[in-house]
């Protein structure tokens, strides 16, 4: 008999929780057919609603229901890291609380699994019922991706994702600390099939995100899975250093021929600023990059459990 371990984080989804349960009980009836077992690994990411308690309530009508409990937030990352490292079972899949990853895609996604895939990926491809300048930003930064690093990462794609046990210990074997999923899932290869489904609205409770979040998210990405910028910035500094060489000829020769008194103080201090500017860009680059190799050094952990509420 193998398992299949569903993986689920928690950040204050007191609500949504009661409401994906019975859908993935519904949806994952299929399950029985194939003898596969059903475990439930919700991860409470430092909530401070009622999570814990809802889900004590679940595990004492079905012990196959789960919690690990952090020590406080430490985001979505480390959640499904966490689950990740928790499930010992042949396949595990990740999927949100508030049923914007549809429980009822999961026996399409075993199919492909029968083909002989080792991961079954998800993708919305559509985005209605978000913010128009979320979308545009978003899609932005996917286009921006594709061309800044050669880990491809979908448009719209979720974390929602089943993985079989060769994929998911790929995954674990990645232990960075400032984890982008989406770029880990592309960079460990193996052959995966993509599913497009359109958007669902959350079933219950408040999107965690806000825009500058989402910002600050988009940053993570891209240096997580590219170091075209630090290049972006060595050729600035080329492209400068020519410009300069070019204007010192041109002043030399000026002044030779023409004999030129004081003059261009405007444009001097025009090129004085603007290349300062370009410099505080460059440094503020290579700056990100340090920054993210200093947290890497220190090797912190990526969550703590609270045992007492972990069961
Ligand atoms: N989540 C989490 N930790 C956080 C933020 C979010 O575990 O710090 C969980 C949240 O409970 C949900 C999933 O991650 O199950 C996706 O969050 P959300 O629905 O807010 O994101 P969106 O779907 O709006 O992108
Ligand atoms: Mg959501």
């Amino acid at each position: 008999m193998s398992e299949l371990t569903v993986i689920v984080p928690c950040k204050n989804e007191e609500e949504a929780i009661p409401l994906f349960y019975d859908e993935l009980i519904k949806d994952t009836a299929f399950l029985a057919k194939r003898n596969i077992d059903l475990k439930v690994i919700f991860i409470n990411d430092g909530s401070d609603d009622g999570t814990v308690s809802v889900v004590r309530k679940l595990h004492e009508k079905d012990e196959r229901v789960h919690l690990i409990s952090f020590s406080r937030n430490f985001g979505k990352e480390a959640a499904m890291y966490a689950g990740l490292k928790a499930a010992d079972s042949d396949y595990a899949v990740i999927m949100d609380a508030d049923l914007q990853d549809p429980p009822a895609l999961l026996e399409e996604m075993f199919s492909y699994i029968d083909e002989g895939y080792d991961s079954v990926a998800t993708r919305r491809v559509t985005r209605k019922g978000e913010p128009p300048i979320r979308s545009f930003f978003a899609r932005r930064f996917y286009k921006l991706m594709q061309k800044l690093s050669d880990t491809k990462i979908m448009d719209g794609a979720r974390d929602y994702r089943l993985m079989t046990r060769q994929f998911i210990d790929a995954v674990l074997a990645m232990t960075e600390y400032n984890r982008f999923t989406k770029g880990i899932f592309g960079w460990v290869g193996y052959d995966t099939k993509w599913i497009d489904f359109e958007n669902v609205d959350r079933s219950a409770g408040k999107t965690k995100w806000s825009f500058w979040g989402l910002v600050m998210y988009s940053l993570e990405g891209i240096t997580a899975f590219s170091t075209k910028p630090l290049i972006l910035s060595s050729l600035i500094g080329m492209l400068f250093c020519f410009l300069a060489f070019v204007m010192v000829i041109f002043i030399i020769v000026r002044r030779l021929v023409f004999g030129d008194p004081v003059a261009g103080w405007a444009s001097t201090v025009t090129i004085i600023v603007f290349v300062s500017g370009v410099q505080f860009f460059c440094t503020g680059i290579l700056g990100q990059y340090i920054a993210k190799a200093y947290l890497e050094v220190k090797n912190r952990p990526l969550y703590l459990k609270n045992e007492k509420n972990c069961f």
